[in-house]
């Protein structure tokens, strides 16, 4: 009885993408009853194919880019293709996902009062000025590059987001969210993790775009995860945006050693040209999750590198 006063009814959309498969499994373990929602642009259902008997598991294939009628408690607004290669596949569909999908789940959360947490990204910050990037920097983006489908997509949904609770006083909570890894990342969407951990299986080279010392700061999904939770359970007063991710920053090539030296893999590494708009350095500033959220990484780079070496490993034997 207990247990049942406190099950939320909550939507992911994007669950059985990457962040959003480990989301549903995290809130389904904490109690909760899941819609997860997706229309399998680049999610799988192998992400959530162990959760599908679950009776408080629900899978819906739908398109956040059309009205959705459901009643909810929550809502977290995870769809949209997050890597380069996805995103740049259809670019037009990647900015009404991130626009006509926020104006839609905001105008579900209008409705039925629910809760609404943004997926929102570093992208935002585009190839930053300040470094570490606070929440209160406003970015350097390019608007009309070919990045700009995504960022500017994010950039227009935080806008939807903070006048929906302007005019309508919507409860919402916004995270930037910075580079994440782990297993159920997609072995083929150019993220420099994947591509690494991939390449060092086969033995194949290790490709490094540019030089090789542009930088990034890599967290671990479940730590990740938690920071979600926590956003979505704070004060209603707390909105938001708030950084997410691991300080800890490498250059391309420190990340490709250490993947090198997990594997035990004999890649060589090679260079390859740099794409456009390619952010030179990134680090997330957490000063403010850590204070409104008492939330900080644990995972460092090599403890979240060995389970998703394992992940790759296993996926590329089955194929
Ligand atoms: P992902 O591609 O694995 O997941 C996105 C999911 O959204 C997929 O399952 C996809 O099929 C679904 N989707 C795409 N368009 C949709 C639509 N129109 N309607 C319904 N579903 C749709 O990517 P991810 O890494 O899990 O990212 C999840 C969210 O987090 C995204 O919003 C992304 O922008 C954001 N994010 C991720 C990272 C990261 O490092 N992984 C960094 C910053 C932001
Ligand atoms: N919407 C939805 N589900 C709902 C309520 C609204 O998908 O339960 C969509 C609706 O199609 C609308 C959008 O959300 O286009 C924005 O809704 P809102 O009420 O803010 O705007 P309006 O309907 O007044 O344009
Ligand atoms: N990168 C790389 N080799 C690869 C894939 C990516 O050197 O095989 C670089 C890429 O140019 C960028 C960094 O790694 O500087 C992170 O790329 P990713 O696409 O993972 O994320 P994002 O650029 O969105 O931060």
């Amino acid at each position: 009885m207990e247990n049942y006063s406190r099950r939320s009814r909550i939507l992911i959309t994007g669950g059985a993408g990457f962040l959003g498969s480990h989301l549903c499994e995290r809130l389904l373990n904490d109690g909760h009853d899941i819609i997860c929602l997706d229309n399998f642009f680049t999610g799988t259902k192998d992400n959530i194919a162990h959760l599908l008997d679950h009776p408080h598991f629900e899978l819906m294939r739908h398109d956040v880019t059309f009205p959705l009628y459901v009643e909810v408690d929550e809502i977290y607004n995870l769809a949209c293709p997050a890597s380069p290669i996805h995103y740049q596949f259809d670019p037009v569909q990647t900015t009404k996902t991130s626009v006509h999908g926020a104006i839609n789940m905001l105008g579900l959360a209008k409705r039925t009062r629910a809760k609404i947490f943004q997926a929102s990204t570093s992208e935002v910050y585009g190839d930053p000025e300040v470094h570490p990037q606070p929440e209160s920097y406003w970015g350097k983006v390019n608007p009309i590059g070919p990045r700009s489908c995504y960022d500017e997509g994010k950039r227009c949904a935080e806008t939807l987001f903070f006048d929906y609770r302007r005019q309508h006083g919507l409860n919402i909570k916004v995270a930037r969210i910075f580079n994440t890894y782990g297993p159920r990342m997609h072995p083929n969407d150019g993220r420099v993790v994947s591509n690494f951990i991939v390449q060092a299986l086969r033995h194949e080279p290790i490709t490094l775009y540019g030089d090789g010392t542009q930088t990034r700061s890599f967290c671990y999904v479940d730590d990740l995860i938690e920071g979600f939770v926590r956003l979505m359970n704070a004060d209603d007063g707390f909105t938001g945006p708030v950084n997410l991710g691991n300080p800890g920053e490498f250059t391309m090539i420190e990340l490709a050693e250490r993947v090198k030296g997990l594997t035990g893999s004999r890649s060589e590494l090679i260079h390859k040209p740099l794409p456009t708009d390619d952010p030179k350095q990134r680090q997330p500033d957490t000063t403010l999750a850590r204070a409104q959220l008492e939330w900080e990484p644990a995972v460092k780079l090599e403890e979240g590198l060995q389970p998703t070496i394992v992940y790759f490993e296993r996926l590329l034997k089955a194929r």
